[in-house]
């Protein structure tokens, strides 16, 4: 017997060619787009009546660190460059405990499903006395809120007492790093189409692990056919440690490793110079209209709540669109490239051709926005005015065929008392 099929009817506007009057699920799957004029071909057993809805591939976000929902705006963390920053804050992170690791996933796979979320990277990368299952906790809350994930087992290898930045006390050995690897991607990683749950290999950066790791990640990710993730040229002073400490630019270190290959999806990417675009350009991935001109993946990513300090994705759109536009000139960049970034874009970054569009096939990850607020009114072109007049709250949001979002609401969840619990376990951060 087959899954029952569903219309999503007449949309007031949909991103998707030839799906004027929507499309027709089944299961979990996209099954059907129905052009002007036409009706399903399929029989189909149920319609939602999408009239009030902009419908959007669910939103997919490339790049977060759930666990800092705990620090947001934190004073720590004000007015520094990134270094400082990072060794300010680590020593608050170093607290982390399972239960308030929980309780900050929770609140950001929550956050992030609201705005239209419907698949989300993680880059988990701390892990001090106690948080050895950080990657299993994380696991357990997509399960349980029913969102797609990447989650990425991260790691910091050099700290204090070899020259490095990070205390010790957050840091792991190699042998640590590398068995706990294998460990979650035999446990959970999923390679098959569809999947709920991948994981990905992700050193902090290049310049935050012994050598090893980086190179062995890069074999263990061929042998379990995973993603591999990192930091990369994020800041200016990045590159000066690296120079003083390696000899090389961090991308030099990511090449020497065997990562530059389609593999590998890498985060921010602000500072690399002509030549390095293009070689990352052929590796497939990177931000920016020249490294898209070169050949790479662009994906968005909110980036963890301790320097963002949410995990709107819309709001992530709105912030390229904006920033692109600063560099590249209003003509150059538009509301249809921002949102392809955060949807298609970041589903090439996390390398999945089964979503991040709407098309008879994909999964059915799907965003719902209404334009009824007063910052829409007015508008003509619905889709562009997501971006452009700022949407932050999708109202209906479905992962693999089930409604997750409801009138703007998560199902299942009691928000009132997660924020509750969620502030009161920020307090051991203060
Ligand atoms: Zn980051």
């Amino acid at each position: 017997m087959r899954l029952m099929r569903l219309w999503i009817k007449d949309p007031l506007a949909i991103l998707a060619p030839r799906a004027e009057r929507g499309l027709v699920i089944e299961g979990a799957r996209i099954v059907e787009c129905v052009a002007r004029g036409q009706s399903p071909a399929l029989p189909y057993e149920a319609t939602f009546d999408a009239s009030r809805y902009v419908v959007l591939p669910g939103l997919i976000n490339a790049h977060h660190h759930f666990y800092q929902t705990l620090t947001r705006a934190h004073p720590a963390g004000q007015a520094k460059e990134l270094i400082p920053w990072l060794v300010a804050m680590e020593r608050v992170w170093g607290r982390m405990t399972p239960e308030t690791l929980r309780i900050a996933v929770r609140m950001a796979l929550v956050e992030l499903l609201l705005s239209g979320c419907t698949t989300a990277a993680d880059h988990h990368n701390l892990f001090p006395p106690g948080l050895e299952n950080a990657i299993d906790i994380e696991v357990e809350e997509a399960r349980d809120l029913g969102l797609r994930m990447t989650v990425t087992r991260g790691s910091m290898g050099i700290s204090e007492k070899d020259g490095g930045l990070q205390p010790d006390s957050i840091v792991q050995d190699s042998d640590t790093i590398l068995e706990d690897s294998e460990r979650v991607l035999k446990l959970f990683h999923d390679p098959k189409p569809g999947a709920m749950i991948r994981v990905a290999l992700a050193p902090c950066s290049p310049l935050a692990v012994p050598k090893r790791v980086v190179a062995e990640s890069a074999r263990l990710a061929e042998r379990h056919d995973c993603r591999l993730h990192c930091h990369l040229c994020q800041s200016l002073d990045e590159d000066v440690y690296s120079v003083e400490r390696f000899g090389v630019r961090s991308v030099d270190l990511l090449e020497e490793a065997g990562w530059l290959t389609p593999r590998t999806w890498v985060a921010h990417g602000i500072h690399f110079n002509p030549g390095e675009i293009e070689r990352l350009g052929r590796m497939g991935v990177c931000p920016t209209k020249d490294l898209e001109a070169a050949g790479a993946a662009i994906g968005l990513g909110v980036d963890g709540s301790a320097s963002n300090d949410s995990s709107n994705m819309m709001e992530a759109v709105r912030h390229a669109l904006m920033l692109q536009r600063l560099r590249y000139g209003p003509s150059k960049v538009t509301a249809y490239d921002a949102l392809r970034w955060g949807t298609e874009g970041s589903a090439r970054c996390l390398g999945r051709d089964d979503i991040g569009r709407i098309a008879p096939g994909m999964q059915a990850d799907l965003a719902l926005y209404t334009l009824d607020e007063p910052r829409f009114s007015g508008a003509q072109d619905p889709i562009a005015a997501l971006a452009l007049c700022g949407a932050h709250r999708a109202d209906r949001v479905m992962v693999a065929g089930r409604w997750r979002v409801i009138d703007g609401a998560p199902e299942g969840i009691d928000l009132e008392a997660l924020i509750a619990k969620h502030k009161a376990a920020a307090r051991a951060f203060a």
